[in-house]
């Protein structure tokens, strides 16, 4: 399950605080809650592939995306002076002609449409 308003969760995101734990796991403020934390846990393969859990409602019911894991994933961008773009599809993404990573969805995945993409830029 992907997010059909990418682009406003993105924008979401950029304000959003997140630090490093350890080397997979990142903290990040929940919106809904200011008293709230979310704890996002980020891997990646060699294919360029990134995997991302998050404890929120929308990761426990098998959504892929969410702002935590977006303000995660730029939070360890920006550490590299690159900054990310969030895309529905592989299309979308490949057009911006740039570095393109995938966001793989949850349980089976291998058609690559469960997830979305990412490009990175630098700056
Ligand atoms: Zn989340």
């Amino acid at each position: 399950m992907k997010p059909t308003n990418i682009k406003q969760l993105q924008a979401q995101s950029r304000r959003m605080q997140a630090h490093r734990v350890d080397r997979h796991t990142l903290v990040v403020q929940s919106t809904s809650n200011p008293q709230a934390n979310h704890i996002v846990t980020v891997e990646f393969d060699k294919e360029d592939i990134v995997q991302a859990r998050c404890t929120c409602q929308w990761a426990l019911n098998r959504g892929v995306a969410c702002t935590h894991v977006m303000a995660a994933l730029e939070y360890l961008a920006s550490k590299k002076n690159r900054t990310l773009s969030f895309w529905p599809t592989r299309e979308d993404a490949q057009r911006q002609k740039q570095r393109v990573f995938y966001l793989a969805g949850q349980g089976k995945d291998e058609d690559q449409d469960n997830g979305v993409w990412i490009t990175s830029r630098t700056g």
